[in-house]
């Protein structure tokens, strides 16, 4: 018998099988419980937290895709001084552009984070997109970048998954197989999101993962989460 050509198509819904997540649920409910309630005591206080403005908010997830917060703290207030809003990094030249990020390193960033601003001057009127397919048609603005902006500053229930909320989700609900690992993270942290709660919960799962959950040696007994978690569950077994 011949064997049926796959298409494209084909090969789109094997993708979603094999990246198809099931979640218990019950530890789903008592994880984000958990996080949420740490987060309101223990979440970092941010300059661009305080800020809803989708710009504001753009310009601290690009410095901070290569650059530690310790170092974005110094140059990000005095970027947003010099450029204030998208419209004043739309009209502004490279050579100023890149004298403003003198400091910060990898360049790429700032050059994307400029033609940006003139893609949402020239084809949205200078009003930011809200929602994450528009997001990422912007220049240097991937699905983690899109995500971050349009829950932090849009309140959308749009997920995110950047390396410390990846960390977490694989350790709080067990790794996977290796092969389509990424989109099952993605998966997960989609599956994870409360709905309604996205602002909250994206920063609550990166917070976790910086200040706790950490790549090295992670601080379990005062995780919040450690109750939920696959982990922790297996260490805890291994000692017994
Ligand atoms: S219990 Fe440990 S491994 Fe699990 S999420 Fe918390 S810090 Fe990470």
């Amino acid at each position: 018998m011949q064997r049926k050509k796959r298409t494209p198509r084909d090969d789109a819904a094997r993708r979603r099988r094999r990246s198809a997540v099931r979640v218990d649920r019950v530890r789903v409910a008592s994880f984000q419980r958990r996080l949420l309630a740490w987060y309101a005591r223990h979440g970092r206080d941010l300059p661009w937290r305080r800020t809803r403005d989708p710009y504001a908010i753009l310009v601290s997830e690009i410095m901070l895709q290569q650059t530690q917060v310790r170092r974005v703290l110094e140059y990000y207030p005095r970027f947003l001084a010099r450029y204030p809003t998208v419209a004043d990094l739309a009209v502004a030249s490279t050579p100023a552009v890149r004298e403003s990020w003198h400091g910060i390193g990898y360049y790429r960033r700032a050059a994307n984070l400029r033609r940006a601003a003139q893609h949402i001057a020239e084809r949205h009127g200078g009003r930011f997109p809200a929602d994450v397919a528009a997001l990422r048609q912007l220049p240097g603005v991937g699905r983690y970048t899109a995500g971050a902006v349009a829950s932090f500053a849009f309140g959308q229930d749009a997920p995110i998954l950047d390396t410390n909320a990846a960390r977490v989700l694989a350790r709080v609900f067990g790794p996977g197989r290796r092969r389509g690992r990424t989109a099952r993270l993605w998966a997960l942290a989609e599956a994870t999101l409360p709905a309604g709660r996205a602002y909250e919960f994206n920063q609550a799962i990166m917070d976790l993962g910086a200040l706790i959950c950490r790549a090295r040696k992670p601080t379990c007994p005062v995780c919040p989460v450690r109750r939920t978690c696959r982990a922790f569950e297996r260490a805890a077994a291994r000692q017994r």
